[in-house]
């Protein structure tokens, strides 16, 4: 087979090129990313990676920061992991070349929201910009790493093991063995075979019509790994940030909580700072108190927006700590240091994901989830402001060791036989006629999803979204055959299934907690301290279209619904 590597990364952000570098000691590595290299949400990280460097910080105050963001459904010894080897993981990055800020010789700390230390390193507020860029570099020049660009994943190869006694059929646990992979440039679908497949795929911002979120992040990780059978978790605990910029001009632009962090104040149309109505931290409470504040505001007085108001800051200080921000600002004729910016919430972060154990390892064998597309037990109910970057290198980080550890006796199992499908994609469909489908059925379900599983839900829309959403898969899955395979039409599946499972999770969920607040069960209720876990429904087919082999009894497959205790 051509496409045969140790490891097959699909991903170019902080988890995919992490893993990448440290893997490419023990075997070959290929890369995938469906647009160009660098185009990742980690790129446009802006305020930075928590740890613990400041001299009155603890591991104690960042774990008990993270656990109260997590609102109770934490997993506590992955909080004591992550806070813990944090440092080490910075370290890393600042031995490959991260030049993050300093006072003199120490990091320079920034403050964010629910953090009761300063401990955010940061880069000027291009962040993940650096980062990105000196992993990138150094994945490029490591002989054992190759790089494919537009090369989009449609789904996973999964070999079933299974044992026949007489007439019992005993079910064991799948293998991962690789991907089918679309070329967009060629045009092509090829068979990627590998040792271990990472899935490192990001965010799924973009299932909702505002986001801050780049246009790759379309949740695929989640939807190959759930039609693979892989189980997902707390898919209802969506983070929207509370300030992107609202312009017409500007797509998807963040203004950092960093800003609230240097004293940045939310006020109304008429000046007037409302966030002390809401919460004793004003605003630096967490995440979602700020984005319900605003969602209200905005609902009660019918306006559009609400602003951040940092004119009371020095203008040179300004543009020194937030020069990206100041620029873009500037260039659509908001002068930050004189004018307050209009900002709105949008789909910022997905909590939840593919479930992994502290290696990164998913419930299929050989297949792991680094980044947001997983569920490692961090992040709970709500992710704390930072956390995220620092989780993908921590996981990045394991899984690699976990693999380096295992590839030699993976070497030694023989390959199975894999379908080529090294077959012209625009083949697959008898033409292209109804390519409104796809952008009609984009727009549907991004704005459903916005106006019925937004900040604030109640179980009617709930119940309403997941009708329509049922109805919209049925019709996908009777048209998209007939419509040659192409990017807009494999995303479009794959917002759809990730919205479907959003919601049934939300409808699950009769509490409020953390990220999900429903106003028809506006109080926590402990009898729902556990995560909700997704797995395949049995009846449902594979949506992949490309041929998708598998000898696996449907009465495998597992329930639709658990809960997983904690
Ligand atoms: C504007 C913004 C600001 C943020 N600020 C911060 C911050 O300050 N601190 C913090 O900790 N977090 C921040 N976050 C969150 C953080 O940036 C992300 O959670 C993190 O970068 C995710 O990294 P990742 O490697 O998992 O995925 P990404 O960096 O998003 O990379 C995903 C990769 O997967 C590829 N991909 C996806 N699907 C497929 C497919 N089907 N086939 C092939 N390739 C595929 C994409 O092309 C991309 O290369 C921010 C996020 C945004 C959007």
């Amino acid at each position: 087979m051509k496409n045969q590597f140790d490891y097959l990364v699909i991903g170019s952000g902080i988890a995919g090129l992490t893993f990448a570098l440290k893997a490419a000691r023990s075997g070959s590595v290929a890369i995938v990313t469906k647009k160009e290299r660098l185009e990742t949400s980690t790129n446009y990280a802006q305020g930075g990676i928590a740890s613990v460097f400041g001299q009155d910080d603890s591991f104690g105050l960042h774990v008990q920061d993270t656990l109260d963001a997590g609102d109770g459904l934490c997993h506590p010894e992955i909080v004591d992991l992550v806070v813990r080897t944090g440092p080490e993981r910075i370290r890393d990055l600042v031995e490959i070349g991260v030049q993050f800020n300093r006072t003199g010789n120490n990091f320079d700390l920034g403050r964010e929201g629910g953090h009761s230390r300063n401990r955010i390193l940061h880069a000027q507020d291009m962040t993940g910009k650096a980062v990105e860029k000196v992993l990138m570099d150094a994945a490029e020049s490591s002989p054992n790493i190759t790089i494919f660009e537009h090369h989009i994943v449609l789904d996973l190869v999964i070999q079933h093991h299974s044992m026949k006694t007489g007439s019992l059929y005993l079910h064991q646990r799948d293998i991962c063995r690789g991907a089918y992979i679309l070329d967009t440039a060629a045009d092509q679908v090829h068979t990627f075979a590998a040792n271990a497949v990472l899935l490192c795929t990001g965010g799924a911002g973009k299932v909702y019509l505002y986001t801050s979120n780049p246009d790759v992040a379309t949740g695929d990780g989640l939807a190959i790994a759930y039609r693979a059978g892989a189980k997902l978790a707390n898919l209802e605990f969506v983070q929207f940030h509370p300030t992107c910029l609202y312009h017409p001009a500007a797509k998807n632009f963040l203004i950092s909580e960093a800003v609230r962090g240097e004293g940045g104040r939310l006020i109304d149309r008429h000046g007037r700072a409302f966030m002390e109505k809401y919460h004793p931290m004003k605003d630096l409470a967490f995440r979602d108190v700020v984005a319900r504040a605003i969602d209200t505001e905005m609902k009660t007085t019918g306006d559009d927006c609400v602003f951040l108001d940092v004119s009371h800051l020095d203008a040179e200080f300004l543009k020194a700590r937030f020069p990206n921000i100041y620029r873009t600002c500037l260039s659509l004729g908001v002068d930050i240091a004189k004018d307050p910016i209009p900002v709105v919430p949008a789909a910022h972060y997905m909590c939840g994901g593919i479930i992994t154990n502290s290696s990164g390892q998913t419930t299929i064998q050989n297949l792991y989830a680094l980044g947001e597309c997983a569920c490692t037990g961090l992040h709970g109910a709500n992710r704390l402001a930072s956390n995220s970057l620092l989780e993908a290198m921590v996981f990045a980080h394991a899984a690699a060791q976990d693999c380096t550890r295992q590839i030699e006796s993976w070497r030694n199992r023989s390959l199975p036989d894999m379908p080529d499908c090294s077959e012209k994609a625009a083949n697959q469909g008898s033409g292209n006629n109804e390519m409104v489908l796809i952008a009609h059925n984009w727009d549907f379900i991004r704005r459903l999803m916005w106006n019925y599983v937004g900040i604030v839900r109640t179980d009617k829309r709930l119940a309403l979204a997941l009708n329509h959403i049922v109805q919209i898969r049925m019709e996908l899955k009777e048209h998209m055959p007939k419509i040659p395979v192409n990017s807009d039409l494999v995303e479009l599946q794959q917002i759809a299934l990730v919205a479907e499972l959003i919601i049934r999770c939300a409808v699950k969920r009769k509490e409020s907690r953390g990220l999900h607040f429903n106003v028809d069960h506006p109080a926590k209720d402990d009898a729902w301290l556990k995560d909700t876990v997704v797995k395949k429904n049995p009846a449902e087919e594979f949506l992949s279209t490309v041929p998708f082999k598998t000898d696996e009894p449907a009465s495998d497959r597992g329930q639709v619904l658990s809960f997983r205790h904690r």
